[in-house]
């Protein structure tokens, strides 16, 4: 389980220069990073609000809008320019709606922001899932127009809130969107607001994360600016973009022990060593230092760095890098791996147990267990209780639960066929049959 490892030779093989990378950190100055995913019912207005704000922050030029403009033109569906910003595959054009997770990035003063884009279609929950399990909050968009906020909470807005909570997501920003469309009613933007807050209250999310900002994505009143319309005088809050500003920074598990999932492994550079990538999830890391491999609880050492393809002597977490080794050969490096440091190990686990939310009916039976990009077939061997969704605590007493049922809240154990690193608190997705079951927290 990786302790194997730490009797093998550790002479450092690449020269350290020691670094304290806390400090060279704070020295540094380097933008907080965060990343977000957006979620709500389909056509409450996702891509065109996240369309307008890279807009608006100029990270898209106003030349390949006026094509998008042009090419939607012709298509019938002049509307559509902003949200093709998002999504540039022109298949998803044709059809009208967002398929992949395509990720965008902006920045504003203090935060670098990565948009995890989430579509509303029902059969694109798995992408969903993907965004939502590296999300440090949600942006939840609100169709307030006449009729549609009330169907979009009998659709995919509350499936969405859950699912978000349930896997850990914390913090969630609600754009009570298309404010154009009732003259901007301070009622409405009221009425949504109550109802809103109080499912996800209800929901498990604390009132001090909530944040609710009145908007309109296809003018962009009250996203990267205030509003000049008359009617929307009585919001006095902030936009959308100084919210997300206003954050306190995501916490970045810098003092933590290290741990990375690789996410691509790849022979490079003049000397071409083995390389890997993926984003530092926590801790530090530095030239020279040791590094464990899991699951094959294999020691090698950090040759060398790069981060955005420039050679850097130190990385921490949030980083994404690319680190060369030294003193491991390639069938023991795998994508999906995580990378830990021999000093706190990552352990390989064949049983584990998990809070999820279920989609599907979850009896005893065959599972494929992800976290991010390593995947292992397993087994659900028992079902320790159903949760409530505020408190999680178990409901029903001690009674035996055989099955969990659609929407509901569980704790599962679940037996893994070879040793994998996994641990507490990772996000994990339940598949079986090639669809979604369940997703949750590792407890
Ligand atoms: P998504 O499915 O949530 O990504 O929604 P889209 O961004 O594709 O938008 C769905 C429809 O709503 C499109 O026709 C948009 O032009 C329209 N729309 C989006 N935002 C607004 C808005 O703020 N006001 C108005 N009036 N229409 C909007």
């Amino acid at each position: 389980n990786g302790v194997e490892a730490l009797k093998m030779d550790d002479t450092p093989r690449a020269r350290s220069k020691n670094l304290d990378v806390l400090a060279e950190f704070e020295k540094a100055e380097t933008k907080n990073a965060a990343n977000f995913v957006v979620i709500g019912h389909v056509d409450a207005g996702k891509s065109t609000l996240m369309g307008r704000l890279l807009y608006d922050l100029k990270v898209v030029d106003q030349r390949t809008i006026d094509r998008y403009k042009r090419e939607a033109e012709k298509m019938g569906k002049s509307s559509f320019a902003l949200a093709w910003v998002l999504d540039q595959g022109s298949e998803e054009r044709a059809r009208g709606v967002t398929i992949d997770i395509a990720t965008n990035k902006f920045e504003t003063a203090k935060t670098a922001f990565t948009i995890l884009d989430a579509p509303g279609h029902r059969d694109f929950i798995p992408n969903m899932i993907a965004g939502a399990s590296q999300a440090d909050f949600a942006v939840l968009v609100i169709d307030a127009s006449t009729g549609s906020f009330e169907s979009g909470l009998k659709g995919q807005t509350k499936e969405h809130a859950l699912l978000v909570r349930s896997m850990g997501v914390q913090r969630i920003i609600t754009a009570i969107n298309k404010l154009d469309t009732v003259s901007w009613s301070q009622e409405r933007f009221d009425e949504i607001r109550t109802q809103i807050s109080s499912f996800l209250t209800t929901a498990g999310f604390l009132a001090k994360n909530l944040a609710f900002i009145p908007c309109s994505g296809l003018h962009g009143d009250f996203i990267a600016r205030r509003s000049t319309e008359e009617a929307a005088k009585w919001y006095t809050g902030p936009t959308l973009v100084e919210e997300l500003d206003n954050s306190e920074p995501v916490h970045r598990a810098l003092t933590k022990p290290l741990r990375l999932t690789i996410s691509d492994v790849f022979r490079g550079g003049i000397q071409n060593p083995l390389s890997i990538s993926g984003r530092i999830e926590a801790g530090s890391l530095q030239n020279g230092d040791a590094l464990l491999i899991q699951p094959a609880s294999q020691k090698c050492f950090i040759k060398a760095l790069e981060i955005d393809n420039a050679a850097v002597d130190w990385a921490v977490a949030g980083q994404n890098v690319v680190i060369h080794l030294s003193g491991i050969e390639e069938q023991y490096v795998k994508v999906g791996d995580v990378v830990s440091s021999p000093a706190s190990p990552i352990r390989n686990v064949k049983e584990l147990v998990c809070k999820v939310l279920a989609f599907e009916v979850l009896v005893p039976m065959s599972v494929e267990v992800i976290r991010g990009r390593l995947s292992v077939a397993g087994r659900i061997v028992g079902i320790l209780g159903v949760l409530d969704k505020g408190t999680g605590e178990v409901v029903g007493g001690k009674k035996k639960v055989r099955v969990v049922k659609p929407g509901q809240l569980a704790r599962v154990k679940v037996e893994l066929e070879r040793g994998v690193p996994l641990e507490a608190p990772g996000r994990v997705v339940l598949r079986s049959g090639g669809e979604t079951v369940a997703a949750g927290l590792l407890e």
